[in-house]
């Protein structure tokens, strides 16, 4: 639309030439109008001027007139006229009171003296005493006459004068308009050769004035296709100049802001594609413009597929809400466990995008992955209510014992004691469960540092494995629940591995796995223990020829209170928790544990620390 190409005819270069044209013209045509129209009048009253009698002759007339012999008289007028000698009379009559034409000058040489007139005006003018006057035009000759008919009074010295006569002239008119027509002819080649002049001045002006402005629209066009590189060039410092200054001004705001605009929907894209959450932006009427990569992600679809879609369709909550609902409500809506068709729980935050007028031009949905969130808070539930569960049920046991104790078992020197061994034992538990939760909570809130320092597994695990066995040796006077026979075999590395540790909770993961080993173990079964060590891990193994556990258990036996067998879990006084300290503790070093276990055959749990092997010198050279 814009590089319409212009006609000349349609272009303000020709409109401001013609007006400029056609005012000129109209002007030479209104001063030419009253000044001819002057001319010709001032003209014709010196014409009917001429042609008038002067006063003397007049009164000469009037004395013939008014003489009785007419002969004489009219020989008289005769001699009268010839003296007048004017070219611009064509005919001319002297005619008495009663109508007789008693002298003439004719062109025609046809005499009509003393004949009556026969023309009704000069008996009007006769009658009247009135001078008339009128403009006759002959068609037959082309030709316009002026007539004018005096009448001539004898005046007697008083008042009362009378018509004796009248002169009737008839002069021929055409000279007095010639005289004008050519003027006319003059004016109006004047006026035409004016026009042509002003007409090709104002096409030279028009031109100037245009082509700042022919500039001007080339630029904005370009500006409208999104080309900022012309300038357009300044003639002067007048209003156009401004203009084309104002043009080239607003061609780099133009400039400027669209940047402006790129830069900003750019780093938009940026930080879209970057979030965590996933948006969705919709038009007025829920289809789908915006989406990014989580939400995609999130919904299981491309961008391609939803756009243009209604949101309603892509979240399925078609059956739930409407998009004028969706629109209508200016608070948040927030859809709780919203399934998408992936195994994630999504909350779908609503809000509308309004102009400052409060029309509302879309919706903007944010999807924000709650399943983990869902996750700890059921986990926490669960954790809660485990406890609970763990407590209730030796505190349950406990009264009972209590019960009997105090309805007279204490009296039965038999059952009182073992009553009394049992309670005993379930409070130990409740202390070392509530001691495990505490130390699990502590490392739950970071509050564990590790006391690390450089030790030598091969060592320690030796040393760990020695306490073992010697508990076994003076197992007689043992006051432990686990009265059980086995054999400890080692199958370590020969080399010394330095790895950092914290001692002391090293200890305590290998103990639990032993205490674990020996308690899951038929009576006299043999418990193998390995080192070994690959290129960047030690690795520890404890391997049992115990119960073993099914292999879907595998996955959650560090999970705290998760026990395989409950009831034998407790009969062992185990807590359901020293595996998940366990795993909290390697995995502060950065370590790994894991299991393999087959059913009825026996289990191996593993423990693997990060290890980097230290040059021969380097343990001395740092002292
Ligand atoms: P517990 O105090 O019950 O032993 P743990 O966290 O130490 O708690 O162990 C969790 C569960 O793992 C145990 O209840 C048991 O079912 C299973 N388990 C652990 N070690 C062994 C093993 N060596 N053989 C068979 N099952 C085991």
């Amino acid at each position: 639309m814009m590089n319409k190409k212009l006609h000349f005819f349609q272009s303000i270069h020709f409109k401001i030439a013609l007006v400029f044209a056609l005012l000129l013209f109209l002007a030479f045509q209104i001063v030419g109008a009253v000044f001819v129209q002057r001319l010709r009048n001032e003209n014709l009253k010196q014409f009917k001027q001429s042609v008038e009698m002067p006063a003397y002759v007049n009164s000469l007339l009037v004395t013939q007139l008014t003489e009785a012999d007419t002969t004489e008289a009219n020989d008289k007028i005769k001699n009268i006229l010839e003296d007048i000698n004017n070219n611009n009379i064509s005919d001319l009559q002297i005619i008495d009171a009663k109508g007789v034409i008693r002298g003439e000058i004719n062109v025609n040489n046809r005499s009509v003296i003393g004949q009556k007139s026969t023309n009704t005006y000069v008996k009007q003018v006769l009658y009247s005493g009135r001078t008339f006057t009128q403009t006759t035009y002959n068609e037959r000759t082309n030709q316009r006459y002026y007539v004018s008919i005096t009448p001539l009074f004898n005046n007697n010295g008083n008042n009362n004068s009378t018509v004796v006569g009248a002169i009737y002239i008839r002069a021929n008119l055409e000279s007095v308009y010639d005289s004008v027509n050519d003027v006319t002819v003059i004016f109006v080649t004047a006026a035409l050769i004016a026009t042509a002049i002003g007409l090709a001045l104002a096409i030279l002006i028009s031109n100037a004035i245009t082509r700042p402005i022919d500039e001007m629209k080339k630029q904005t066009a370009r500006i409208a296709r999104g080309d900022y590189s012309g300038q357009v060039h300044i003639y002067g410092s007048d209003e156009l100049g401004q203009l084309a200054q104002a043009v080239n001004n607003l061609s780099t705001r133009v400039q400027e802001a669209q940047e402006g605009i790129e830069s900003e929907r750019r780093r938009l894209d940026l930080i879209l594609a970057h979030m965590s959450d996933g948006v969705i932006a919709t038009d007025r009427g829920g289809k789908i413009t915006i989406i990014n990569e989580m939400a995609c992600e999130s919904l299981d679809v491309t961008p391609d597929e939803v756009r243009g879609k209604s949101i309603l369709d892509v979240l399925n909550i078609r059956d739930k809400y409407s998009i004028r609902e969706l629109l209508e409500s200016q608070d948040e809506l927030i859809l709780d466990e919203l399934n998408s068709r992936r195994d994630q729980i999504l909350n779908a935050n609503f809000s509308l995008i309004q102009r400052r007028s409060g029309f509302i031009i879309g919706i903007v949905c944010v999807l924000h992955d709650i399943t983990e969130q869902q996750r700890i808070d059921r986990e926490r539930r669960q954790f809660v209510s485990n406890v609970s569960h763990e407590l209730r049920t030796p505190l349950t046991s406990m009264r009972s014992y209590i019960e009997a104790l105090n309805e007279g078992a204490w009296k039965d020197e038999e059952i009182a004691p073992t009553f009394l061994k049992v309670t005993q034992e379930e409070t130990d538990r409740m202390i070392r469960m509530i001691n495990d939760l505490l130390s699990l909570s502590r490392m739950d809130l970071g509050k564990v540092e590790l006391d690390l320092e450089l030790v030598n597994l091969n060592e320690l695990f030796n040393y760990i494995l020695n306490r073992f066995d010697m508990m076994l040796e003076k197992d007689n006077n043992d006051t432990r629940e686990i009265k059980k026979n086995y054999t400890i075999k080692r199958d370590f590395t020969d080399k010394d591995l330095w790895v950092e540790i914290d001692t002391d909770k090293i200890i305590q993961v290998v103990d639990n796995i032993m205490n674990n080993a020996i308690k899951y173990s038929p009576d006299g079964g043999v418990i193998t223990c390995r080192l070994l060590e690959t290129h960047n891990h030690v690795i520890m193994s404890i391997s049992d020829q115990g119960l073993g556990m099914p292999k879907k258990e595998l996955a959650h036996i560090f999970e705290r209170f998760y026990r395989v067998d409950k009831a034998r879990s407790r009969a062992q006084g185990g807590t359901g928790l020293g595996l998940a300290i366990s795993k909290e503790v390697i995995e502060m070093h950065h370590g790994r544990i894991w299991v393999d276990s087959t059913e009825g055959k026996g289990s191996t749990f593993y423990i693997s620390l990060p290890y980097e092997e230290y040059a021969e010198g380097d343990l001395w050279d740092e002292e």
